[in-house]
């Protein structure tokens, strides 16, 4: 029996007029670095997305699902295009600012981008590139910046408040089919190329209630969200989309993501809610450390894309900022799992659930997989791969356009679940706690040593800013753990006292034996320890190492 229940497609469009018109007051703010940031309303965000797509159209002949990319920091003109651009039935593809020149081109090339909007702030990035893209036709500008660098540019150059100003402030949205591509993304890439993910409208829209819901990032109308996770990872987490449907205020801090302004806005801002990577937390608690600032409003803080060190929530709850973690991927759109605890505990309670990556949604079914392919239970003891499936999940890559796709083996099971590449154990709560990337792990004598665990432990002693820990080849053992430390200023701590330290909650074998001492740790484009980095710095002898 068919159900009595009207379709409706689930769209961009949707999230759109919704948001424009119900929360049409709700305001997007902008840092500019002035001393007032720019202040527009979802309503006005609404009308200049629709100008934008008249512009798309009419003047720059956007057509059909063509991609139009994005290299803007997370400001207005971005959720305009977010909006806009899925809308009227073109593909948004956000660029990583940070991506190495090389991998711009071939991600570029690879999504067929025709037009990229682009902050002038940006241009000698975009600037010289530019002969090597192609695909490109049309370059609009936003924002400051010199544009001196796109003299004698091959594709037509646009700047973006001149070429909306004027047009019409409503658009006639066509019905899209909610299967259809609306934006991608593609993965930061450690190994290999980049992996194109491409949401669809569905995805977005599913995904965006998820994000609202109060096990999730628990966002209203009341609150205001501080974007700092950029746009161009993971659609800032679904934060924009998310904010268009419950009305919550975004306060976007466009390029200004050091310590210093970061303290700034939210002191005089004072959003509820945020979210970005654990490196973004650490540097704005040493900044807060050495010049006290009040982060107090910010009742939730949503950390994710790493592990987030223990002690790092520890230090922030003195602050009064709750940190609440999280786990996703590009592939998942991210939303994945979060950890919010079961009701009825202590804060004391609380803590080991706290500590976890989280549970998962009800749009997010789970497995683990051992090494022989066999499902794991879930009794927060058995370590395997986590799988998982659902309708904000990835089924394949994008494999170019001829309009194949790619699905390989070990990204994807035969049943089509997503190989996360993530290994840990799951609760009979559901709740999941990572222990390692599964090419981190470091397999020491047959047993594996959790890479994060060492980590967290290390990064709770006082001396220690920052440690990795990465596998290297051992003559006995196969593998054993290198410890890279980054100590604080005025630090004492040597490797003796590190180790003692660490023995206190590691096991005796699982204490590393060979210890450096590094500047910092290398980051990847989108602020996640890179411990290929580390590896070949190793393998290279770069590393001044001590074995204890
Ligand atoms: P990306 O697609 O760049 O967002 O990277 C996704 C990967 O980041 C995941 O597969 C994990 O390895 C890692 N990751 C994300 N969130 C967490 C977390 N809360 N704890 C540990 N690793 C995480």
């Amino acid at each position: 029996m068919l159900s009595t229940m009207q379709d409706v497609p689930l769209t961009v469009t949707r999230i759109l007029t919704h948001g424009m018109t119900i929360h049409g007051k709700s305001q997007v703010t902008t840092w500019t670095g002035e001393p007032e940031p720019q202040r527009r309303t979802f309503a006005e965000v609404g009308r200049r997305a629709a100008q934008l797509a008249h512009a798309l159209r009419d003047e720059l002949g956007v057509d059909g699902d063509q991609r139009v990319a994005t290299l803007l920091w997370n400001n207005s003109e971005h959720i305009e295009a977010y909006l806009s651009v899925p809308s009227m039935g073109a593909v948004l593809h956000p660029l990583n600012v940070r991506l190495p020149a090389e991998q711009l081109i071939w991600v570029v090339g690879h999504a067929d981008d025709k037009v990229v909007i682009v902050n002038g702030s940006l241009l000698p990035l975009l600037g010289p590139l530019l002969p090597r893209l192609p695909s490109v036709e049309h370059v609009i500008v936003a924002g400051p910046g010199d544009r001196s660098v796109l003299a004698g540019a091959a594709p037509r150059v646009h700047e973006y408040e001149e070429l909306i100003a004027g047009r019409p402030t409503t658009y006639d949205w066509p019905e899209l089919d909610e299967r259809q591509a609306a934006a991608m993304c593609y993965t930061s890439g450690t190994t290999g190329d980049p992996k194109g993910v491409i949401y669809s409208h569905r995805s977005i829209y599913l995904h965006s209630m998820q994000v609202n819901m109060a096990e999730s990032m628990g966002l209203s109308v009341k609150d205001t969200t501080l974007v700092v996770v950029p746009q161009f990872h993971v659609n800032a987490w679904g934060l924009p989309h998310a904010a268009f449907m419950s009305g919550i205020n975004m306060l976007m801090p466009d390029r200004f993501l050091q310590p210093v302004p970061l303290a700034e806005m939210i002191e005089r801002e004072r959003p509820t809610h945020a979210a970005a990577v654990p490196t973004i937390w650490q540097g704005l608690l040493a900044e807060v450390t050495a010049n006290p600032r009040d982060l107090s409003s910010m009742a939730r803080v949503t950390i994710g894309g790493a592990a987030c060190p223990p002690a790092l929530m520890a230090a922030y709850d003195k602050l009064g900022v709750r940190l609440c973690h999280a786990w996703g991927m590009t592939e998942t759109s991210p939303v994945g799992t979060m950890s919010s605890p079961p009701a009825g505990l202590t804060a004391e309670e609380e803590w080991p659930y706290r500590i976890t990556q989280g549970r998962f949604p009800a749009g997010v079914e789970a497995r683990l997989v051992g090494p022989g392919g066999e499902h794991l239970p879930w009794d927060n003891r058995s370590a395997g791969e986590l799988e998982v499936r659902g309708p904000w999940i990835a089924a394949a890559y994008y494999g170019g356009s001829d309009g194949e796709v790619l699905r390989p083996d070990d990204k994807f099971s035969e049943d089509g679940w997503l190989k996360t590449g993530d290994v840990g154990v799951i609760s009979d709560e559901g709740f999941l706690t990572l222990t390692d990337r599964a090419k981190d792990v470091i397999k020491s004598g047959g047993e594996w040593i959790s890479s994060f665990e060492l980590e967290n432990a290390l990064m709770a002693h006082p001396d220690v800013a920052e440690a990795a820990v990465i596998a290297v080849p051992d003559d006995k053992w196969g593998e054993r753990p290198l410890a890279t430390v980054v100590l604080k200023e005025g630090a004492t701590a040597d490797y003796q006292a590190l180790r003692a330290f660490l023995g206190r909650t590691v096991a005796e074998w699982q204490l590393p034996e060979r210890w450096t001492v590094i500047p910092a740790v290398p980051k990847t484009s989108v602020g996640k320890f890179d411990k290929k980095v580390i590896r070949k710095q190793y393998a290279d002898g770069e590393l001044d190492v001590t074995r204890l």
